[in-house]
């Protein structure tokens, strides 16, 4: 700020007026710009909190009243709307998680906050429980035991299959050992 216009806003009793309200002053400005909020406590200065009551709503919160008059919305509504978002992401994760495995739940109380936020997982058809980002668990195949068990179950399959067939024909079991 130049220390030209330092000087006028001293000299000038105008614009001192508006940068120190009056609170009937600020009722009005308010009234002219907001039909949503009102002041129910004594206005003081703009950058000092101040009690509001919101209109729709019902609720009463200290805001600072510059922020009210540049548009701010009831604190306590954004913290319900917040809450309304992340039960959405739940449900949106909870579907996703069905398609990968249904097997797979969210344990307990566990809740979704982020996509890297490790959730407790259970799952249903081996009974194993272990953490993972959603992130994680969206992007590979749902339960790491169950998948475990399966790739043994083929392996073992694959190994005793192969061992069966090599016993057989000393055909083969030559041709290994060459
Ligand atoms: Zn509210
Ligand atoms: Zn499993």
């Amino acid at each position: 700020m130049s220390k030209q216009r330092l000087t006028h806003e001293h000299r000038c009793p105008q614009y001192r007026g508006t940068n120190r309200k009056s609170h009937a002053e600020f009722v009005e400005d308010l009234k002219s710009k907001r039909d949503d909020v009102i002041i129910i406590s004594k206005y003081v200065k703009a950058l000092e909190k101040a009690k509001f009551r919101f209109l729709k709503c019902g609720h009463e919160c200290d805001i600072t009243p510059a922020h009210i008059l540049s548009g701010r919305g009831c604190p306590e509504c954004g913290r319900s709307r917040r809450g309304e978002s992340q039960r959405l992401s739940m449900e949106i994760f909870l579907e996703r998680l069905h398609k990968i495995d249904s097997n797979l739940v969210v344990k307990g109380d566990g809740i979704y906050i982020n996509n890297h936020t490790l959730m407790p997982l259970h799952c249903n058809a081996c009974g194993y429980e272990y953490k993972i980002s959603p992130h994680d668990v969206l992007s590979k195949r749902g339960c790491p035991n169950c998948h475990r068990a399966c790739t043994s179950f083929l392996e073992q399959f694959i190994y005793h299959t192969f061992t069966h067939i090599l016993n057989k024909s000393k055909v083969i079991s030559r041709e290994k050992t060459l």
